[in-house]
């Protein structure tokens, strides 16, 4: 176990962002005073969270996930370790530190914060800038509805806390705090769906192959389960999920009568995302009925666990795995490619070549994840 004190505000910004895991290390977080903190989780491992007064009793101990905004009570040391480490025997040298230390000036840490925080910041400051031009001093909810999609808003709201959590310690413009606040007040009851949208529901298609699934022609992704009418707009990104889409042509959707078809509808997008598509439509049979069982969105943005595998393949509704992918490498059974070949060849083909080769194509496809330079 690798003890790490924290005792600049530099150090404490930093925290464990971008540690992938905190088995082997406890962070303690060293305050001069007693006082109630802000934390924000972005960016760091699930993690257990013990924050102790001046006088070493413990005000709050939890395990969290991912995303979260955490209000701690008045406290002086907030200690942040994996999820089932015991961090007592850490405990006396952390609360003998002297907390006497000197608080660093502003320029000399933020001299010493990695470029990647920065860039963080000036996102999040640039976020609550479009917040500002689009309401001007006021947040309204209903401007933030119609003007921002629901994953913008959740990377303004992901910012707002961003930003409020370094407020105390760093000197960032007033209007910008004000702003954060108001931010997330308006839109506290879509909290959770905004956050899983940020990761989730971002848009995809440009960067996905465009051909037909069938004939290999250019092609547009079209979206199969709907909404039901008056579904609240935070949660329809979920309906603009790959998993939820079929790339055709023009051509062959006329051929196929595509949007008419509902079975052939359902056999099209169940072939190609195989798992993923039964978790979706497990998600989407309980939402209609009002039967969701509780569940985290923050470590399963895109639906509960139970209703996928642990993989990506087996459908995993995971935070790492919630970025839209191309389908390549999905675990799909017998059964599924049965309905994709009977969707596909449906219909006689003519003119246009039969779709294996080019419905080959898109399942191998995937994206070019080279990490640079070996060396
Ligand atoms: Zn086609």
């Amino acid at each position: 176990m690798r003890l790490h004190l924290l005792i600049t505000s530099g150090q404490r910004a930093l925290g464990a962002m971008f540690m992938h895991k905190l088995d082997e290390d406890l962070l303690a977080f060293i305050y001069p005073n007693d006082a109630p903190r802000t934390f924000h989780t972005a960016f760091c491992p699930p993690m257990r969270m013990v924050a102790l007064d001046g006088k070493g009793q413990v005000r709050f101990d939890q395990v969290l996930s991912p995303w979260k905004f955490v209000n701690l009570p008045a406290c002086r040391y907030v200690v942040e370790c994996g999820p089932t480490v015991d961090y007592r025997p850490c405990l006396q040298p952390i609360l003998s530190v002297s907390p006497d230390l000197p608080q660093q000036g502003m320029l000399d840490d933020s001299l010493r914060m990695d470029n990647l925080l920065f860039a963080l910041l000036a996102e999040a400051v640039a976020d609550l800038r479009r917040i500002r031009e689009a309401h001007g001093a006021e947040v309204r909810p209903e401007v933030q509805r119609k003007r921002f999609s629901v994953w913008e808003r959740g990377q303004i709201v992901s910012s707002a806390g961003f930003l409020l959590d370094f407020s105390d310690e760093w000197n960032l413009p007033e209007g910008a705090v004000k702003l954060s606040h108001s931010v997330l007040q308006a839109e506290a009851p879509y909290l959770d769906e905004l956050v899983a949208a940020s990761v989730a529901g971002v848009p995809w298609r440009h960067e996905f192959p465009s051909h037909c699934m069938r004939c290999g022609q250019p092609a547009s992704w079209h979206p199969i389960l709907k909404p039901v009418h008056g579904a609240p707009p935070e949660i329809q990104w979920r309906y603009a999920r790959p998993e939820n889409a079929v790339p055709v042509c023009h051509h062959c959707a006329e051929t196929l009568d595509l949007l008419r078809d509902e079975p052939l509808q359902l056999d099209l997008v169940w072939g190609l995302w195989g798992p993923r598509f039964e978790a979706l439509w497990r998600w989407h049979r309980a939402w209609k009925t009002g039967r969701l069982p509780d569940w985290d969105p923050c470590a399963y943005p895109l639906w509960p666990p139970q209703f996928g595998g642990t993989a990506w393949e087996s459908g995993s509704g995971a935070l790492s795995h919630a970025e839209p992918r191309p389908p390549h490498g999905v675990l799909r059974s017998e059964q599924h490619m049965a309905a994709l070949r009977r969707a596909l060849f449906s219909k006689r083909f003519r003119g246009r070549q039969p779709g294996e080769t080019q419905l080959q194509k898109l399942l191998d496809f995937q994206f070019d994840l080279s990490t640079g330079d070996p060396s």
